[in-house]
C-alpha cells in the first residue's frame, strides 16, 4: 500500500516513518529527533516540484555520494523560491512582481549601467541582483548538481534576452 510523506507529499510504497508520521527516504534523512522540532519541520513548506527533481536525479544515480545528497536535498528544502516567483501547492509560479524580472534584465543591458543603482532601485542587494541575472530559473530551467536540466515551471523571461544579459555579465567580468 502506497502513503504519502507528511512533508512533500510524495507517495511512495517504501515511506519510512517517524513519530507515526510517514516520510519519503529524503525527508526523513532530515527530520529532527526531537518531538517538538519534528512537528515544525513537517509544517514547514517545501518546495515539491525541485525535490521530485531531485528524487529523479537521485534515482539515476547522479548523487549518490552522501555528503553530496545531504548538501543538494538541504539546499532545495531550504531554498525559497527566486524572485519573482511563489510556490503554489509546491509549484513555482509567477508571483505578482514577475514583470519585474524582465524590467530588472531589460535595465541591465542599457548603456553605462550600476549595479548600485540598479539594484537599489528594486530593493535588492547588488549580490542579490546578480544572482537574478544569472538564474537560469527564469526561462524555465532548472540547476541542478551544477547542470542545467529542462524545469517543469514557466519562464518569465525569454532566453533571447537571457543570453544577452549573460553576454553583458561575461564582457564586464562580473560573477
Ligand atoms: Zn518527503
Amino acid at each position: 500500500m502506497k502513503t504519502k510523506c507528511a512533508k512533500c507529499g510524495y507517495e511512495s510504497e517504501d515511506n519510512l516513518g517517524k513519530f507515526q508520521t510517514p516520510l519519503c527516504n529524503i525527508c526523513f534523512r532530515f527530520a529532527p529527533n526531537e518531538e517538538k522540532k519534528f512537528k515544525e519541520y513537517i509544517l514547514e513548506k517545501i518546495d515539491g516540484k525541485l525535490l521530485n527533481t531531485f528524487r529523479k536525479f537521485s534515482e539515476v544515480g547522479n548523487l549518490q555520494k552522501k555528503g553530496m545528497l545531504a548538501k543538494a536535498s538541504q539546499g532545495l528544502i531550504m531554498s525559497r523560491p527566486p524572485f519573482g516567483y511563489k510556490f503554489e501547492n509546491g509549484n513555482l509560479v509567477p508571483a505578482p512582481n514577475f514583470q519585474e524580472v524582465e524590467e530588472i534584465f531589460e535595465e541591465f543591458l542599457k548603456k553605462d549601467v550600476s549595479l548600485t543603482k540598479l539594484a537599489k532601485k528594486h530593493g535588492l542587494s547588488v549580490n542579490g541582483l546578480k544572482k537574478i541575472l544569472k538564474n537560469f530559473t527564469y526561462i524555465g530551467k532548472v540547476k541542478f548538481n551544477n547542470q542545467i536540466h529542462e524545469g517543469k515551471h514557466k519562464p518569465i523571461i525569454s532566453s533571447t534576452l537571457f543570453n544577452h544579459v549573460q553576454n553583458k555579465l561575461e564582457r564586464l567580468g562580473i560573477k
